[in-house]
């Protein structure tokens, strides 16, 4: 048992925590039944909680903390900036070494000629951002009404309301009016939807529906095309390798910019600087956020090709965040970018993280409710299954298992997170083979005592 620095007994933060705190994508009233965990502190993969219980983090936060927790340099980057200029804004023809240094950072680190950024606050706003940028690139260009965006079902690109329409989520969709002139395909997720097809064949299938949307809406309506390389919300749905390939074929052959967002494939995460790498292809606008700072402070960006920079810098573009480039967040973000470059973090984690968590990773699959185990460096996903040959899902509502095990998980002091009967996982970077050891094992627990209680439910049969 960890020390325990001196705070209020649990029930009591819970109970205000209750009373006061509005959670994100949570139903507040469950809060007065059953309080919150209370995270107090954390060291590298581990967090503990106000009962001193000291967890495996397999989510890294939220995606975002690539570096691990703890690391005092960051804190002292953010100490010197705020000493030094706390804020200053970078509207107005005005500037700061941070934003400065930033920017030349990331225009090496991007590939190709995503050579400019504009900053935001997080993921979400930059994808307004983008939606903006993209419509505006081409208003430039004469084509104002080249203004739809073709994204993806079950696709995460945030909760603002363009973010959020960006996004494929029904269940947001559901809540509150979406902008105009987003148009969704389908995702690749051959497990759900694949049926009799070959993994293989459905890539190119689901691929082509680009192709075909932008047919039916027409070339001279469509701006861009954003996809995740890797879907990571919507339950890590790792394409078909047929996928990316022909979908690049699309995007190179139409007059449509591609948007890649990298806010959770970015910064290593997928075994690379970014997941395009990843996934072999060239965005004219990369959506950034979570790893650039490792989530020490928030801070999320476009970064930009030349061409689209240029057109969009011809005219003012009537669009600005107050804390875009906030010089703390700047010298946070360069600071954890120096340590995952000259530490080696991403490169290790690649060579040699990444294989043996995959080899690990899937060896789930011999679990009897686990039907696949998929995994891209360092973010992976298992579907549950009542039975395995016809990837058949549970006679309960959809991600009604998920929850239970995912409830199993929290009892073992792991954090997993489930997208209805997907578990995901997400460890940061710096994540030993020693704790892999102890996620498997913590993972394997909570499939055996979900499954249990799947069983006792008489839920364990197929739809
Ligand atoms: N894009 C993707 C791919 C994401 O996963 C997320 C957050 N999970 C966002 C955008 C939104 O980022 P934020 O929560 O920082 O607004």
């Amino acid at each position: 048992m960890v020390e325990i620095s001196n705070h209020m007994p649990t029930a009591e933060l819970q109970a205000l925590d209750a009373a006061h705190h509005m959670h994100p994508f949570s139903t507040q009233s469950g809060f007065t039944k059953k309080g919150a965990r209370v995270i107090t502190r954390a060291k590298g993969t581990r967090l503990w909680d106000s009962e001193g219980a000291e967890i495996l983090d397999a989510m890294a936060g939220l995606w975002c903390v690539n570096i691990g927790y703890g690391r005092d340099e960051l804190a002292e980057a953010a100490y010197r900036q705020m000493k030094e200029l706390p804020y200053y804004n970078t509207f107005f023809q005005t500037t700061h070494v941070p934003v400065i240094a930033l920017s030349q950072r990331l225009a090496e680190l991007a590939p190709g000629d995503l050579n400019h950024v504009f900053y935001a606050g997080s993921g979400s706003e930059a994808n307004d951002t983008n939606i903006r940028m993209a419509r505006f690139y081409w208003a430039q260009k004469g084509k104002p009404e080249k203004n739809i965006i073709i994204s993806r079902k079950n696709a995460y690109h945030g909760s603002t309301l363009g973010a959020m329409s960006l996004g494929g989520m029904s269940g947001m969709h559901a809540q509150g009016g979406v902008v105009q002139n987003v148009h969704h395909i389908d995702q690749p997720n051959w497990w759900s939807e694949g049926g009799d097809m070959s993994p293989e064949d459905f890539g190119i299938e689901r691929a082509q529906q680009l192709e075909k949307a932008i047919l039916e809406l027409g070339e001279d309506r469509v701006a861009a095309f954003i996809a995740e390389p890797i879907q990571g919300a919507g339950g890590v749905i790792v394409p078909p390798d047929s996928y990316w390939p022909e979908l690049k074929r699309i995007c190179d052959q139409y007059d449509i910019l591609l948007i890649a967002d990298e806010v959770i494939c970015g910064f290593g995460r997928t075994g690379n600087w970014f997941g395009s790498e990843t996934v072999g292809i060239q965005p004219h606008i990369m959506t950034i956020a979570k790893g650039l700072s490792s989530g020490y402070a928030p801070i999320g960006g476009s970064i930009v090709c030349d061409e689209v920079a240029e057109v969009v810098g011809g005219d003012e573009f009537n669009h600005g965040y107050t804390y875009a480039g906030h010089p703390v967040s700047c010298a946070v973000a360069l600071e954890n970018l120096r340590i995952l470059d000259e530490e080696g973090i991403v490169t290790r984690a690649r060579e040699e993280i990444a294989p043996y968590l995959k080899e690990k990773f899937e060896g789930l699959t011999e679990h009897p409710m686990v039907g696949e185990a998929k995994i891209v460096g360092m973010m992976g996903s298992i579907a549950l299954t009542p039975h395995k040959e016809s990837r058949a899902a549970f006679a309960a509502d959809a991600g009604t298992v998920g929850y239970m095990v995912r409830e199993r998980c929290f009892a073992n002091n792991l954090i997993m997170r489930h997208v209805g009967d997907r578990m995901i996982i997400s460890p940061p970077l710096v994540i030993t083979k020693e704790d892999v050891d102890l996620l498997i094992a913590r993972a394997w627990q909570s499939l055996d005592e979900g499954m249990a209680q799947v069983k006792a439910e008489g839920l364990f049969k197929p739809a």
